[in-house]
């Protein structure tokens, strides 16, 4: 048998080294546990980054991935699909929305409503040619890429990346006077996350968001949700802006719209708004690929019950309790919705990586974010039993 180790030294000397990842060499995973190269099992507090909100492997999807494998994976959009207009039928169905723009990954659908929002503004709002602005906010993460990144005031993100694209504007996350500040007659639209989640799960204030719809409103300027990370029940709601009741002229999806199985991402939203896109004018050799409407419209179907915003919502209650109680014991502030939360480890306490380290130990896969920021996020299929395990397993880390 190859030992984690041999594992690890393989992934050293041959991967990339863009990641930090904890010693543990995952080899099978099911609902909530994954098994490593050992056969050591361990909870998961992760969730592929919310990408797992269903669990690993879960049977309804892992049959339509099945069942589609045996057909066809791949047309490319040079032709039509069987499986491609009901996927974006049931996603728009699903979050309300008149139309779907296909792509793979987070930062794909990011990319591709920046260019939307920039196209929109010169075509339908009268923005001068090449002056397109976007309001976006501090801590922000919407993904990898040189346009994106441009945008990020992380160091780590930005740094020796330029030259940078232009056009972005940002403001402090959670001050609409900031954004009203900001709006320009050039300004096409703001983009931030609901909830930022990289930043470390940050809520912002109460009426934030509709204060945000108003500004955008009398501006003519898009509102534009990035839903990535935080879409898709992982808060509670099938979108954390449904929290605040807030409506997005567009939104960002993806993670979770692949199951866990297929990378898989969507800018759903105003038909008159994505209606901006003629053929060629944008699109992707796999977005709406077979293999990946056929999960798609997987997972809508599991989101269409309520069944796991729902588990969110109670779960997530019992979650911030207990950890509530841990705040003064190790825990600095805890900050979250449903069954996701940022938790704050004291400063004079341990680093999120140390306990991430003693959560591993305990047989809990956590990630930290930041120094001394860990983010819990457990798929919604966990147990409320299972989640007191790991809790507890949180309580020994911290105290260890
Ligand atoms: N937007 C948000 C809010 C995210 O959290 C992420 C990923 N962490 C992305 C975009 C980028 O997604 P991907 O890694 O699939 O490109």
């Amino acid at each position: 048998m190859t030992t984690s180790a041999a594992y690890i030294t393989l992934d050293e000397q041959w991967g990339a080294h863009n990641y930090h990842p904890l010693p543990v060499v995952v080899a099978r995973a099911e609902g909530a546990h994954v098994t490593d190269v050992e056969g050591r099992r361990y909870l998961d507090f992760l969730s592929g980054y919310s990408a797992l909100n269903f669990g690993h492997r879960h049977p309804a999807l892992v049959a339509a991935a099945h069942e589609q494998l045996d057909r066809l994976t791949l047309t490319s959009r040079a032709f039509h699909n069987d499986q491609f207009g009901a996927f974006c039928r049931d996603l728009a169905e699903l979050t309300g929305t008149d139309m779907v723009l296909t792509m793979n990954t987070g930062a794909e659908a990011v990319e591709s409503a920046i260019k939307v929002a920039r196209k929109w503004a010169y075509e339908v709002k009268g923005v001068a040619f090449d002056s397109a602005e976007i309001i976006v906010a501090t801590n922000n993460f919407h993904g990898r890429t040189t346009t994106i990144v441009s945008f990020s005031d992380d160091p780590i993100a930005h740094d020796n990346y330029g030259p940078f694209t232009p056009g972005f504007v940002m403001v402090p996350f959670g001050d609409a006077q900031a954004v009203r500040d900001a709006i320009g007659p050039n300004t096409a639209a703001v983009l931030m996350e609901p909830i930022q989640g990289e930043a470390g799960v940050v809520v912002p204030p109460e009426g934030f968001w509709a204060d945000l719809r108003a500004a955008c409103d009398e501006n003519d300027v898009l509102l534009i949700a990035d839903e990535v990370q935080s879409g898709l029940a992982r808060t509670g709601e099938l979108l954390a802006l449904d929290h605040e009741g807030v409506r997005a002229d567009l939104y960002t999806l993806g993670k979770a719209l692949g199951g866990g199985i297929v990378p898989v991402s969507a800018v759903v939203g105003r038909g008159d708004v994505l209606g901006v896109l003629k053929p060629g004018q944008h699109g992707s050799t796999f977005g709406g690929n077979p293999l990946a409407c056929a999960v798609g419209s997987a997972v809508v179907e599991l989101l269409r019950t309520g069944e796991f915003q729902e588990r969110s919502r109670k779960l997530g209650e019992h979650l911030h309790r207990r950890l509530g109680d841990m705040v003064g014991h190790g825990v600095a502030e805890v900050r979250g919705r449903g069954l996701w939360a940022g938790v704050d480890i004291e400063p004079t306490h341990k680093t999120g990586r140390e306990v991430s380290m003693a959560l591993r130990d305990e047989g809990v896969l956590c990630k930290e974010t930041h120094l001394r920021t860990l983010r819990v996020a457990p798929p919604l299929v966990i147990t409320e039993d299972e989640l007191d395990q790991a809790l507890d397993a949180l309580e020994r880390a911290l105290d260890a």
